[in-house]
């Protein structure tokens, strides 16, 4: 087998898929040949976005509104998904939300806000593609999710101090058992289910911190700097790929090494 991460022939759902992380993996798998179908809930130029990088690398590439709280919607968007562009051969579930503030302050309705998208939204998504491949003859598919780091620690401002996102922090350990759960229920049906956890890197959800912080952050990391999007790609379309056929249920960090200490 050459080893080399091809999908033309593959059609992959990138949830998330316009900008920031999201859209790096849907740029990586375009320039490798995937049919990729991005989701947004509300950005306005999601659709030149697609139709760029179509264009770009002579792929089949489309936007489709669907906010990934909605099962109903996710379910009825990749059934359209499926029968435009399809069929489906994975799915990343990447749209994620947080809230920064602190845990005193915290509200029931910033506890929907994160959950209702980092880990419902995930599973609505995850759910809808595993009910599409059991239900078509030829079984099986990929399924990556984009937990993060912080599924297992605590980023910290400053030494003993805490970056206050407590909702954000806790639905990423939940994604991360949530990916262990449907691996497991899964399997039977070759559905291979993986997360990965990048750990800072430069988008819109990093942006709003303050340069102290950041600063701070980023010297701390073994490779002293946050990554780059593009940078989380390469594990994203391993996962994704054949060759990572005998790889469910796992956790891959993606984060410079923070974990380290
Ligand atoms: P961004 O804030 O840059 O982008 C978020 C994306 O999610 C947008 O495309 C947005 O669509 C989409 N989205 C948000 N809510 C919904 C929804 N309800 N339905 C559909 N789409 C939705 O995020 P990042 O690229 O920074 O993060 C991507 C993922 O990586 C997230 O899960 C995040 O938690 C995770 N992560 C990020 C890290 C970082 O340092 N940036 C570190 C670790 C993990 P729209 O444009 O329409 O609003």
């Amino acid at each position: 087998m050459v080893f080399a991460l091809d999908f033309a022939n593959k059609c992959v759902v990138v949830t998330g898929g316009n900008r920031g992380i999201g859209y790096a993996f849907s740029r990586a798998l375009a320039q490798a040949g995937a049919s990729v179908a991005i989701i947004y809930r509300s950005s306005k130029d999601a659709d030149d976005v697609a139709a760029k990088l179509g264009k770009e690398f002579g792929v089949q590439t489309k936007a489709y509104k669907c906010d990934v709280a909605d099962a109903d919607l996710v379910v009825s968007t990749l059934e359209k998904i499926n029968n435009e562009l399809g069929p489906i051969t994975g799915v990343i579930a990447n749209a994620g939300v947080s809230v920064v503030k602190p845990a005193l302050e915290l509200t029931s309705e910033d506890f929907s806000k994160v959950f209702n998208v980092n880990v419902l939204g995930v599973f609505n998504t995850a759910r809808a593609a595993a009910k599409l491949w059991t239900n078509r003859k030829y079984e099986g598919g990929s399924i990556v999710i984009t937990a993060s780091m912080s599924s297992q620690i605590i980023n910290q401002t400053a030494p003993n101090q805490a970056l206050t996102q407590v909702f954000y922090n806790s639905s990423k350990a939940a994604v991360s058992n949530l990916t262990k759960g449907l691996a497991a229920e899964w399997a039977s049906h070759k559905i291979r289910v993986n997360a990965l956890s990048p750990g800072y890197v430069n988008t819109a959800q990093t942006s709003v911190m303050a340069k102290n912080i950041r600063d701070h952050q980023a010297k701390n990391l073994p490779l002293g700097r946050f990554a780059e999007p593009h940078e989380m790609s390469g594990q994203a379309l391993l996962l994704l790929s054949d060759h990572a056929s005998y790889m469910t249920g796992g956790e891959y960090f993606v984060d410079g090494g923070q974990l380290i200490w």
